[in-house]
């Protein structure tokens, strides 16, 4: 890979490395973790004719060692991961094989399940194809599928051996996608990074118009962020840091809820999930007005929404928001902001003020 930038994940003996780079083609010296291993690759129908090919002559690999799922959030499920153990076990692959995950956080989160599962746990790799992925999903060994009742709801802590980001990859992507993971990145910027968010505000342009170097850039600063936090608080627990994360996904899940998993992509509900937790904070008085419309105009000036769906009201969000995993002994916890990059998860904010944020987004839609 041309100019690889290298981060490491800290977490003892499940320690692992980062690398931000261009050309997939230069793959062989992108993971010495791969070397003399028995691999087998996953990946879904819309990355196979994109980087497939690419990924097997730099390593080595035949057609033999893929297994295609067919692209999208479906194939997230206990049943692509039963189809894919099987061919697994067909195909003999031994203990101290691994895995490559090939695509978005779908292939990611789906590959990496099988992997922690596969004759009790098997090393794999992440080759991050999507910005959501690259910044997000790729990092941290949160690995799982869907269930009937809810997404993610099948799962495992485990972490990948390496990840490898290619930001050629991205050129492919469409605008909607790559728009959806930028919203992660200005989550990133608000929970934890004042001067990324800056950042982003001066260089919107160069990112939309998939400048490496500016691609580069935001992917080794959120993964920077992710990284530290998850080395704090590797499995989430209660209270500790990597909550912190979920910054606008209580208003963007209720959305997403809303609108049955199809319409919105997450980050597009993410994206108006840190409208109103700017809006809410801002009602605190924790950050002033003038940081909360900042906010706004760089997520709609991204060209991802800042409003709730039409039709959705407040009655919605209260009722949907009751539901999610931040409700602790009945008390609804938030994470808000305490400044630009400074998050807090707080259940001391006022009940009054959010309905006055759910009031007036829901009055701008209606
Ligand atoms: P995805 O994997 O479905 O990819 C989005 C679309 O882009 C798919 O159609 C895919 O085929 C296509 N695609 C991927 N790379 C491409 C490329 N380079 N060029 C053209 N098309 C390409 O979705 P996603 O947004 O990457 O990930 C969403 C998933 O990630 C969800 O299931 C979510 O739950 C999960 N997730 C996991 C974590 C975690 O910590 N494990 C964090 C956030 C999200
Ligand atoms: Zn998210």
């Amino acid at each position: 890979m041309n100019n690889t930038r290298i981060l490491k994940v800290e977490l003892g003996a499940r320690s692992y490395p980062i690398r931000i780079g261009r050309s997939i083609a230069g793959l062989d010296t992108a993971f010495p973790e791969s070397a003399g291993r028995s691999l087998r690759v996953v990946t879904d129908s819309n990355v196979e004719p994109l980087y497939l090919e690419a990924l097997l002559g730099a390593l080595s690999l035949t057609r033999d060692q893929v297994y295609v799922v067919p692209a999208g959030e479906a194939s997230k499920t206990w049943d692509s991961a039963g189809k894919v153990l099987d061919w697994l076990l067909e195909s003999r692959l031994s203990r101290d094989g691994c895995l490559i995950a090939l695509g978005g956080g779908v292939i990611g989160d789906l590959t990496g399940f099988v992997a922690s599962i596969y004759q009790r746990g098997i090393d794999f790799i992440q080759i991050p194809t999507t910005l959501l992925a690259q910044v997000d999903s790729s990092v941290g060994g949160k690995t799982g599928v869907n269930h009937a009742r809810g997404k993610n709801l099948i799962g495992a802590f485990h972490q990948p051996i390496s990840v490898v980001a290619d930001t050629d990859t991205l050129a492919t992507l469409p605008k909607r996608e790559l728009l959806a993971g930028l919203a992660e990145v200005i989550k990133y910027g608000m929970l934890a990074d004042g001067l990324l968010f800056e950042w982003l505000e001066s260089n919107l342009d160069r990112i939309l118009s998939l400048n490496p170097n500016s691609l580069a850039e935001i992917i080794e600063r959120c993964c920077a962020i992710k990284a530290r936090i998850v080395g704090l608080d590797e499995r989430e627990t209660g209270s500790g840091p990597r909550a912190l994360l979920n910054l606008g996904h209580t208003f963007g899940h209720a959305i997403e809820t809303y609108t049955g998993y199809t319409e919105w992509l997450h980050g597009e509900a993410v994206a108006t999930g840190l409208v109103l937790a700017a809006d809410l904070s801002a009602r605190h008085g924790w950050i002033t007005e003038a940081v909360a419309a900042r906010c706004t105009a760089l997520i709609a000036r991204a060209g991802l929404p800042v409003a709730p769906p039409k039709g959705m009201t407040a009655e919605h969000f209260r009722d949907l928001m009751g539901l999610d995993k931040k409700v602790k002994a009945g008390k609804l916890r938030l994470i808000l902001l305490r400044g630009l990059g400074d998050a807090v998860l707080s259940s001391d904010f006022e009940q009054d003020l959010l309905d006055e944020t759910l009031a007036a987004a829901c009055r701008t839609t209606s």
